[in-house]
């Protein structure tokens, strides 16, 4: 099963795991008090040591929860032919990097390189390179397997880079543990399920104002957590909540805030454009905090780092981080951009060219997965971060200056390739 958007239901797996994360975190407690979600969070997915992601890695079949890479490879080739509508109508730059953010098992890059490869006379002038900013040593390494077949040199001497390889496609692949790490230049940036793994602050109103969710360990039982509310307000109530704020309970995400406002500042002076998709919203849900443990809901406070925990993403935040350096397209449903990008042509020509009844029903149970309302067609949404003049302003449509005007961005509108 694909991770649920919130709300969808499902009763919570409390489970067990070998406890050094919850005696580590319940340590700390005693001995310093409460801790915010998302230092939390932090702790439970990306500790160097014990992290979920560090150790557990959790995605694909036989991990915690599927991503739509890991259902369909027609979700990867669309998002490479996204990318590449996008190079054409900007004037098709002599070089580009492609900078993926929490890749993942790799399976979306891959999927992407092959798109690329088979539009190789289209983009032979075209000097392209791969980025990819990943914190978890166990997924580098399997993202190094799919992507290199093994083949990669761990930290390269006078670079920010902490491994680096060849595709098997030929395209020069580098690792980075930070956005700030990658080579400034015309770049296009992918964010698939990545936004939702940042750690959240959460926030109460109460009748004395707003206080902060906190983390702290039950007195009354050992070593199990609980959520308990801070006694005054912190400096996060301050700068997170907005006066005009109408919601009761609100969740921030304060560094895919800082993430946006790097990958709009550097669209803006170096150009591209930043594709993110995930689940989410435009700042109307309140509590959207879960976890995932073996294609299950998982209680967040039981058993940390043995469970993947996620937030729904919150657009409207995004689309205020980017501080208006870059234009913004979007959220828009995944069901709607997919068929935007042609899925349906594409699958009946994969039905085509497939001889076995298995391969078609495999077919049409992933195109259903990715399509259906109700399964991942309208829980998860694209968001798109374009330099201003990439989109063609309204008034400007009809005047004479502007007679060969941009093709509309891909997705967000019917793919129009010439
Ligand atoms: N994009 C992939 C994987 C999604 S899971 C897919 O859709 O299948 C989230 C990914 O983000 C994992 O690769 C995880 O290791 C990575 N990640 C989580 N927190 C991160 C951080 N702070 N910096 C960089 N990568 C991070």
């Amino acid at each position: 099963a694909a991770r649920l958007c919130s709300g969808a239901g499902g009763q919570a797996e409390a489970a067990g795991g070998d406890g050094a994360m919850l005696r580590h975190l319940a340590r700390k407690l005693r001995a310093s008090g409460p801790v915010t979600v998302a230092e939390y969070m932090r702790e439970a997915l990306t500790n160097p040591g014990q992290g979920y992601y560090t150790r557990r890695g959790g995605v694909g079949e036989s991990g915690d929860f599927i991503t739509s890479p890991e259902i369909s490879q027609v979700f990867g080739e669309l998002i490479g032919i996204w990318y590449i509508s996008e190079w054409m109508a900007m004037g098709k730059p002599n070089t580009f990097q492609l900078v993926e953010l929490g890749p993942g098992r790799g399976t979306l890059t891959e999927d992407i390189l092959r798109v690329f490869k088979q539009l190789t006379s289209v983009l032979s002038k075209c000097d392209v390179s791969v980025h990819l900013v990943e914190v978890s040593p166990k997924l580098s390494e399997i993202q190094a397997v799919m992507l290199t077949g093994g083949k990669v040199q761990p930290n390269p001497q006078n670079e920010l880079a902490y491994m680096k390889g060849i595709s098997k496609t030929g395209i020069p692949i580098s690792w980075y543990r930070d956005i700030q790490d990658v080579p400034p230049g015309y770049s296009f940036y992918l964010a698939h399920e990545f936004f939702d793994a940042l750690p959240i602050h959460k926030f109460q109103r109460t009748e004395k104002g707003w206080r902060e969710v906190l983390v702290d360990i039950d007195p009354e039982v050992p070593d199990q957590l609980r959520f308990v509310l801070s006694p005054s307000r912190t400096p996060a109530t301050q700068n997170f909540i907005q006066p005009e704020e109408s919601r009761d309970h609100v969740e921030v995400c304060p560094e895919a805030g800082v993430i946006v406002q790097r990958l709009a500042s550097r669209i803006e002076k170096d150009g591209g454009a930043a594709l993110v998709a995930d689940y989410g919203h435009d700042g109307t849900k309140t509590d959207t905090f879960r976890g995932f443990r073996n294609h299950k809901l998982h209680d967040v406070l039981s058993a940390p780092g043995t469970a993947d925990l996620t937030a729904d993403v919150d657009f409207s935040y995004l689309r205020k981080m980017a501080q208006g350096k870059t234009a913004t397209l979007g959220p828009i449903k995944q069901r709607e951009f997919l068929k935007n990008m042609g899925i349906d042509l594409r699958l009946q020509v994969l039905l085509q060219n497939s001889g076995d009844t298995a391969t078609r029903e495999q077919l049409l149970h992933s195109y259903d997965m990715l399509m259906n309302p109700e399964k991942m067609g309208d829980c998860f949404n694209f968001f798109a971060l374009l330099p201003h003049h990439r989109l063609v302003h309204p008034d400007k449509k009809d005047k004479p200056e502007s007679k060969s005007p941009l093709p509309p961005v891909a997705g967000f509108n019917e793919l129009l390739l010439k």
